[in-house]
Formats: C-alpha cells, structure tokens, sequence
C-alpha cells in the first residue's frame, strides 16, 4: 500500500500510572496515532483511580490522547435521582474529557448498579449528552456463552462473568434496554463496544439495528471470536462492512492486560483476503478497499469526537482529585486505595506543574 494508513485507537485501557507510558509505546509499535483511554464505571471502591488516571494520560501526552470519562456510583441506596449523574458528566466534560465511557450494560455492572439502562434515572445524564452531542462508548452485552455454564471458558468464570444464577439480566433484556433508551434520545452518539455482541447473533440483526439508529455506531473492539464468527460468512460480512463504513470504529482494548494485542490480526482481517489460523479460530480477511478502511481507521470516530483531543483545565481537575479522594475516605475501603489515590495524586500535581516531562508520541 503506499502510504500508511493513519489509524486512531477509539478504545484502549489503563491500569495504572505506569501503564500509560507502556500503552503508548505499544500503540506507537502499531503504528498507531492517536488513542482514546477508556475509563471504567465506578462502584463501590472499584474503579475509583480510573478517570483521574486518563486525565493524567492526557496531561502527559498533550494533543494525542482523547479521554472517555466514567460515572462514580454512590453507594447502594444514595441514588435517589439523576441529578449526580449529570453534573459529573459535566464537571468531566469542563476537567478536558473528550466523550463518556459506560460499562454499565455489561452483566455484572448492571446488576451492581441495579439499574435498567432506560431507566429514568439516566434521563437527565442522556439529554445532556445528547444535546451537547457528547460521545458515549457503550459496552452493552456479553458473549451468549457465558450465561450458559456448560460452555462458558474457565477464564471468564474466573472473572466472574458466568451469568446463571438467576441474578443477571439476559442478553436480549440489555437489547430490549437499550431500545428504551434510544427511544428517548434518538440522537445520542453511542458506540457500542465489541460490534454490539453482534458478531455472534446474524448478519440481519445487526444491521436492522443500524438502520433504525442512525447515530449509533459498532465498535470493532475484540472479543476475538467476532473475528471467528465474520470469518465462517465473509463474503455477507464484508458487504457489511461496506455497507455501514460510516458506523463501524477501530478499537483494540490495549491496555487491558499485557498480551491482549490483537492490532494485527485486526488489521490482518481488514486489509487483506488472507486465511489464516489465531488462537485456533480460522480467520478470513475481507479486503476492504483504501476509502474504507480510512472512515473505520479514524474518519468515523473523528467525524464524532473531533480531530484533536480537548485539553485538561488542571484546576478543575485537581478538585476532581479532592472530591474523589473525599469519596474514597467516605467509603472506608482498604487503605491500598487510600494510598493508591494518593500517590496519583502526586502524579497529577506533578504533572500540572509541568514537572513531569511531557512527552511527544
Ligand atoms: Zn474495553
């Protein structure tokens, strides 16, 4: 191909102040150009350090890397309106975040929220992200094996995402949700993380979907087996792929863990009609044509977010660092938290200060 092709990273992850630096590199290996951290969905003391260490990342890396927000639930009980909600997406909006990210659909978080995706505490959260045209990068389902116990992996079970105790919602209750709620706000910008779990579901549906909501978009995300599911019909799916090239989005969960770097395979898939074997699946590509590959690679995802990354107002998020850390006291969690926040903290004014060398990708 002549010249490379520019490729924005919509999804990746980060675990620690030390994971910043290595997801970069990572990404800067792949001939990646820009990347967009996702925040995880605070509850309970889980997840709590998330928002303060992508903001970080952008302070570090300036103009390189969007940040997607997550929102930090009170505890069980507290949440009695949408009210909170909504003023944290602002007040993250103000700190320099870029969109928002949601884990909220995946099983296990919603039924730590206990809330139904539609449910009309979320509505004043939606309208403004709506009418401000706010992103939110949606991960809403689950693969259909793990609510099945004969044939969820011992690797999932282990996180505990094995679904069948009666105590999570189904796959298509989530679907049915997510309908409740694009029917409120059609214009939402949500990307739904991992193609939707569409990969595994058939061709028809997922693109009925598409058709109904002109605003949402599918994330390409791994889960791997989507890769395996598009390469047993490749031809439909490549038609798919052309078909809808202004809603799906590159993304890779780098960061997640160390090994889980799928860029290639991603990439391999995409831009060439090989056959080849990863992770035991059989893969085929589909041979998406330049123009293509170009919205998937970064014109979709610019075309929601922006071009360039919103800068950080380091006031706003040193008072950010002041109130989650007033939550964290609050909540009385193991002291490793405590001293976790602290030293991010650290970071944080160290970073603002410009004390901290800032870095060029
Ligand atoms: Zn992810």
């Amino acid at each position: 191909m002549s010249e490379a092709l520019r490729i924005v990273d919509s999804h990746t992850h980060l675990t620690s102040p030390e994971s910043i630096k290595r997801l970069v590199d990572s990404s800067r290996k792949n001939n990646i150009d820009r990347i967009a951290v996702m925040s995880l969905s605070c509850t309970g003391e889980s997840n709590i350090s998330q928002n303060l260490h992508c903001a970080l990342a952008k302070i570090m890396y300036p103009g390189k890397i969007f940040a997607f927000g997550g929102l930090i639930y009170p505890e069980s009980g507290e949440l009695t309106n949408g009210q909170e909600l909504y003023e944290q997406a602002v007040r993250l909006k103000n700190i320099g975040f870029d969109g928002m990210k949601m884990l909220e659909g995946k099983p296990d978080t919603r039924k730590k929220t206990g809330l139904p995706l539609d449910s009309p505490v979320y509505d004043e959260y939606y309208q403004y992200l709506e009418s401000s045209g706010i992103p939110v990068t949606f991960h809403v389902g689950d693969p259909r094996i793990f609510w099945d116990a004969d044939k969820a992996p011992d690797w999932a079970k282990k996180e505990g995402w094995i679904y069948t105790d009666g105590s999570f919602v189904s796959k298509d209750a989530l679907y049915s949700e997510v309908i409740g709620f694009l029917s409120k706000f059609p214009k939402l910008k949500v990307t739904f993380a991992h193609f939707f779990f569409m990969g595994e579901e058939n061709i028809d549906k997922a693109s009925e979907f598409l058709d109904r909501w002109p605003g949402v978009c599918y994330d390409i995300t791994p889960g791997i087996e989507m890769y395996g599911s598009f390469s047993e019909n490749p031809e439909k799916w490549r038609e798919f792929f052309i078909k809808y090239q202004d809603g799906i989005i590159f993304g890779s969960d780098n960061g997640i863990n160390e090994e889980l770097v799928h860029i290639d395979t991603a990439r391999r898939f995409l831009e060439t009609d090989d056959e080849f074997t990863y992770k035991g699946m059989k893969i085929k590509g589909i041979n998406l044509e330049r123009e293509v590959l170009e919205k998937i690679y970064h014109g979709n995802f610019e075309r929601r977010v922006g071009k360039t990354p919103a800068g950080i107002n380091s006031k706003l998020l040193l008072e950010e660092c002041e109130r989650v850390l007033d939550y964290a006291r609050h909540l009385k969690g193991p002291e490793n938290i405590m001293t976790e926040l602290k030293s991010l903290y650290k970071e944080i004014v160290k970073a603002v200060n410009g004390t901290t060398s800032v870095c060029h990708l």
